[in-house]
This record gives structure tokens, C-alpha cells and sequence, in this order.
């Protein structure tokens, strides 16, 4: 028998959605994909600390909380609890890996099937349509929910990686207001809208926000650009590119060179946000579902999760290049499991 739901991805669409198919009695099969160097389980929330703005997870005793609701045997999985406390007690925000295992969890706890395994390519040529795994045979299924989202791009440099949550990040919305931002000077790489959208909404908590673009003019649209060089908060830096980061336990500056001058110098800054774009995780489908001009995969319906190939349906930062935030894309596998489970009845499929 095909499967009636898979899901193929584990970050906040992909666990929304099999929890939603799981209630209405799809019985979902979910491959959460492996361990690669850029994506790992869970999603890109796991690569994060604390998140502040996901919904319902006000500071707290989180971690009493999540020891009572993940399954022990994941407990390992955990990160430790950060050091903030009131009154002796455990007082912080939620961290990334918390809320992933608490939705995974909640998808568990409606006997959601969950596999290990990367999917490799499907075949959408005849239904029931295929989802194939590297490793196992391939599975036969009538829907299937493409959540596999997108990842940040960065530059590359070691030190980059090593201030991860440290002061480098790819998301101003994210992680802009934390305290270790507030009244700071932070940095901004890149020239696109992105860039210009991240720099704009530091300059509400920053002291000053450098825009660091290895151009001489900015590649975002002009309503965007001027909206940048008309921010007095914002200097830029021009044909500039970042060689280093530098700092102690957190960042405290980068290095830069200048590539028509080839001059080095140093930026003391207490932030650096990477403004350089994301690649959607589409590689697998061998183009065989659409996807736009920066890789995205295209919604055939922008209100709903339908793509061009029936009982195919797609959520999360995978189609969407504007929010990119976890409770977004967890409203966008809601969407995509109803869009599936009125598809099934539509064909007669219980
Ligand atoms: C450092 C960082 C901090 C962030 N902080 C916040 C924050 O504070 N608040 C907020 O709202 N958002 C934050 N975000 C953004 C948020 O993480 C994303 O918007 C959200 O995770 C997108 O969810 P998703 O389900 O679409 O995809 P993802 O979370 O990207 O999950 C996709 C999953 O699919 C899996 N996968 C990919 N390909 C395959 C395949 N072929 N087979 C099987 N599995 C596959 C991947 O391994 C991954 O687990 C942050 C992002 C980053 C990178």
C-alpha cells in the first residue's frame, strides 16, 4: 500500500505538517534527513540558541518543561540549559534544539513514522508517486510535502564559523535584539534588498550599522538603496570584502581589504550579519518541480501549498524568500498537510 502523507524535511514546516496529517489520521512517514556539514535534523533552528520570538515560549523554566515533555532516550540531544535564573530557578527563552524536539515530539506523540535518511530524487512521473532514500527502497506515496527548507549563506572563513552565536549571524531578525547587539556597533555584508532589509531593522537597536559591499554601488532596488543611504545610521563601506573575524569570547571587529586598493584594515564592531542570500534545499527533485530564478520552489496558488504536480505540495523557507522565520514556515506545513488531506478525500484516497 502507498503511503498516504510523506514529508521530506524536519525543521518547523516539516514537523507542523506531520502533525497536522498525523491528527487527521494520515499515519505521515517523515525523512528528517542526516547529519551534512550545512543541514542537519531539526532544521536551521538547531543551529541556533535561544529563540525569542517563536510563539508561547516566554522566558521560563524551560528546561523542566522540555525534560517532562521529550522522550528521555532524546534527552542526549539536548543542549545545555544557559545559565539565566530567577530566584534560584531556571529563567531563559527557549533554545533552537528545545523547540525542535518539543515539535518533533508532538508529532511523535500522534505516531508519526520517522526516518533517518536523506531522499535523494523523487519521481512524480506516475502516481502513486516515489520518494527515494539513499540508503532503502524506494516508497510509494500519494502526497508528498517537500519541506526541506533553505540554508543561509555565508563566506566561508573559519573565523566566521568559530563566532557563530557568538556575534556572526545570518538573520537581523532573528537575533537583532538580543542584549549582546543593544547599542552596538554591528556590521551588515552584502548589497542586495536582503542586505539593505537586515541593515534598516539593526539600526533600531545598533549604534551604528556598517554596510560592508565589495561594490561601489548597492545591487538592491533603488527605493531600498536610497533607503539605506539615507539612513544616518548606516555608513557603508565600499568595495570592501571581509578577510576575518576577530575577538575574544565574542566578536569584537572584523578585518577588511579593499579590492580596488587592496589596503587592509579593521572594523571594531560587536556584530556581523551575513546578507548574502540562501540556497533553497532543491537539488534533490532534478527539476521536477518549478522553481524561480533564485531557486525557490514556486507555489502554484500563493495562498495555498499546491505546486504544479497534483498531491505535491511544498512550506517552509523551501518557497519563501520574504519571512523565513520558524512560525511562518510552521503555518505554511499546517497549510500544506489540510492542502494534502482535502487532495486525499478529493481523489476518494481514505
Ligand atoms: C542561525 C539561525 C538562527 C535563526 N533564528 C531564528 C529565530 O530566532 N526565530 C525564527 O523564527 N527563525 C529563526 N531562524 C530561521 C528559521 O530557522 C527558519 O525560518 C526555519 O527553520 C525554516 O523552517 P523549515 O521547516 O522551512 O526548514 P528548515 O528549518 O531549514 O528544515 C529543513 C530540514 O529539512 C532537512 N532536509 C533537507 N533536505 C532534505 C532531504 N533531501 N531529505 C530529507 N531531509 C532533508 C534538513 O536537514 C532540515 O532538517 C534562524 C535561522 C538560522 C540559520
Amino acid at each position: 500500500m502507498p503511503e498516504k502523507v510523506v514529508i521530506i524535511g524536519s525543521g518547523p514546516a516539516g514537523w507542523s505538517a506531520a502533525i497536522y496529517a498525523a491528527r487527521a489520521n494520515l499515519d505521515p512517514l517523515v525523512f528528517e534527513g542526516t547529519v551534512k556539514p550545512e543541514m542537519i535534523p531539526l532544521g536551521q533552528l538547531a543551529f541556533t540558541t535561544e529563540v525569542e520570538n517563536y510563539p508561547g515560549f516566554p522566558f521560563g523554566n524551560v528546561r523542566a518543561f522540555i525534560e517532562s515533555a521529550v522522550d528521555k532516550d532524546r534527552h542526549w540531544n539536548l543542549p545545555p540549559a544557559p545559565d539565566h535564573k530567577r530566584d534560584g530557578v531556571y529563567h531563559y527563552a527557549v533554545q533552537g534544539v528545545e523547540l525542535m524536539e518539543l515539535m518533533k515530539q508532538q508529532a511523535l506523540n500522534f505516531d508519526t513514522r520517522v526516518i533517518g535518511d536523506d531522499i535523494v530524487d523523487i519521481d512524480v512521473s506516475s502516481r502513486p508517486y516515489k520518494v527515494i532514500p539513499a540508503s532503502g527502497d524506494p516508497v510509494e506515496t500519494h502526497t508528498i510535502i517537500v519541506a526541506t527548507g533553505a540554508r543561509a549563506n555565508y563566506l566561508g572563513l573559519p573565523s566566521e564559523e568559530e563566532y557563530k552565536n557568538k556575534g556572526v549571524s545570518a538573520c537581523a531578525v532573528c537575533d537583532g535584539a538580543l542584549p549582546i547587539y543593544r547599542s552596538k556597533p554591528l556590521a551588515v555584508v552584502g548589497g542586495g534588498d536582503s542586505a539593505v532589509e537586515e541593515a534598516t531593522y539593526l539600526t533600531k537597536f545598533a549604534s551604528k550599522v556598517y554596510m560592508i559591499h565589495r561594490r561601489d554601488e548597492l545591487r538592491a532596488s533603488k527605493i531600498m538603496a536610497d533607503r539605506a543611504l539615507n539612513n544616518k545610521k548606516i555608513e557603508m563601506v565600499w568595495d570592501s570584502e571581509v578577510t576575518d573575524v576577530i575577538g575574544d569570547d565574542v566578536i569584537t571587529g572584523v578585518k577588511i581589504q579593499n579590492n580596488k586598493t587592496n589596503e587592509d584594515s579593521e572594523l571594531a564592531v560587536n556584530g556581523l550579519f551575513i546578507a548574502i542570500g540562501h540556497t533553497p534545499i532543491t537539488g534533490f527533485l532534478n527539476g521536477q518541480l518549478d522553481t524561480d530564478d533564485k531557486g525557490y520552489l514556486i507555489l502554484e496558488d500563493l495562498y495555498r501549498s499546491t505546486t504544479k504536480i497534483e498531491g505535491c505540495f511544498a512550506a517552509g523557507d523551501v518557497v519563501d524568500s520574504t519571512y523565513r522565520q520558524a512560525i511562518t514556515a510552521a503555518g505554511m506545513g499546517c497549510k500544506a498537510s489540510i492542502d494534502a488531506e482535502r487532495w486525499l478525500a478529493d481523489q476518494g484516497i481514505e
